[in-house]
């Protein structure tokens, strides 16, 4: 081709793609009024727009996601979280649906753990263990929300402050949560805390996922890789007993991309434990300061992908076994399986595995973690 004709073409195209990019939404945020706790307490709904028009709508109730509109194959938005159409959903929600998980994610066995000798005892709320934080967990506390510049996307930070004995775990826990929604449809989460005490801490997000849509069935057919050659065995109570295991022979190995529901009722001790995935998976994100990718899931009919980037050294692929017919957005019935969680974590009641990661957080320690979740199509 003609060397004049190239560089105009050239030219021309940098234009164009300028020209689109001035054309693409302006990231914005928009705050709206999303009703009032029992004790009045008012709650806002931030919805954040990035430059490609995808939307992430978070409420300081909890530091909830409320809805994540991400395009599929062809462009169409749609929303790829569970979760309710109001407030009062949310505050008699006992799923977790889309919430920011402390100050423990995941089990405590017993409600038991010691620390410098001291024997702390937590509210049982999951049979005789401690799940997410208790009764009250930060999933149904009122965060202090701030919207942030942000030159690469959309930003929103929650802040909360978790009083001495909250829940029944030592110190005043000062916790930040900086939500950001990119312009690349990136959820990026980055945790922030510091105690006056020494305390354990274990942030999470608990976002149901449907790659097809909330509430378009379930999620058997989603492809998932784990990266990660190992899992921490659970008991019948759903607490790891301690063992690491490899996952090679056994329905935990997703190294390579396989169906979620591929194995999901086989023959499988663990499986039974779980009534299907509810475990931890050993991530060697936990030696990296900067996130590393931990799974993928793609859903062939929208074409949708997600990917989980983390710094936190466990990730617990939850399959959805526990929905039972919740009711959600738009009258949309949740059923058994109808979505699937990947919480970046340290592993499950590690305050009593010595052998585990610790999550002891000292005082003038700062507690640092960062999860990205990244939706793109393919
Ligand atoms: C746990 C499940 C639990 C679900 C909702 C997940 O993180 O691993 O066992 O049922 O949260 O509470």
């Amino acid at each position: 081709m003609h060397t004049k004709l190239l560089s105009t073409l050239l030219a021309l195209g940098l234009f164009m793609t300028s020209y689109i990019d001035a054309a693409q939404v302006k990231t914005n945020i928009k705050k709206q009024s999303f009703g009032k706790t029992t004790d009045e307490t008012p709650v806002d709904l931030y919805i954040l727009t990035n430059r490609t028009g995808a939307e992430a709508a978070i409420t300081n109730y909890g530091g909830i996601v409320v809805w994540l509109k991400v395009p599929d194959r062809k462009g169409k938005l749609g929303d790829v979280v569970l979760g309710y159409d109001s407030l009062d959903g949310y505050i008699n929600d006992k799923a977790y649906l889309g919430a920011l998980i402390g100050r423990y994610g995941n089990r405590i066995g017993h409600g038991k753990f010691t620390l410098d000798g001291l024997t702390y005892t937590l509210p049982q709320n999951n049979g005789e263990n401690t799940l997410h934080g208790g009764i009250k967990g930060f999933n149904k506390q009122v965060w202090q929300a701030e919207e942030m510049p942000n030159p690469n996307g959309v930003a929103l930070r929650l802040h909360y402050l978790s009083k001495d004995g909250e829940e029944g775990f030592p110190g005043n826990l000062s916790v930040q949560v900086l939500y950001t929604w990119t312009n690349q449809n990136e959820l990026k989460i980055e945790y922030s805390a510091a105690s006056d005490k020494t305390t354990v801490l274990n942030l999470t997000q608990h976002s149901y996922f449907n790659l097809a849509g909330a509430g378009n069935g379930n999620v058997l057919q989603h492809q998932l890789t784990l990266h990660s050659d190992r899992f921490t065995a659970i008991d019948s109570a759903l607490i790891p007993t301690g063992e690491i295991r490899g996952v090679q022979r056994t329905p935990f190995d997703f190294r390579t991309p396989v169906a979620m529901g591929a194995r999901i009722d086989d023959n499988d001790q663990q499986l039974k434990y779980g009534l299907g995935y509810d475990h931890n998976w050993v991530l060697e994100s936990g030696k990296s300061d900067a996130p590393l990718l931990a799974a993928q899931v793609y859903e062939p009919q929208s074409g949708r992908t997600l990917e989980a980037w983390t710094t936190e050294p466990g990730i617990q692929f939850y399959s959805g076994n526990f929905l039972d017919g919740i009711r959600g957005k738009a009258g949309k019935i949740y059923h058994r399986r109808d979505a699937f969680c990947l919480e970046t974590q340290h592993y499950p009641d590690s305050p009593n595995h010595p052998n585990f990661p610790s999550t002891v957080l000292k005082p003038g320690e700062h507690y640092h973690s960062i999860t990205i979740y990244k939706f793109s199509v393919q």
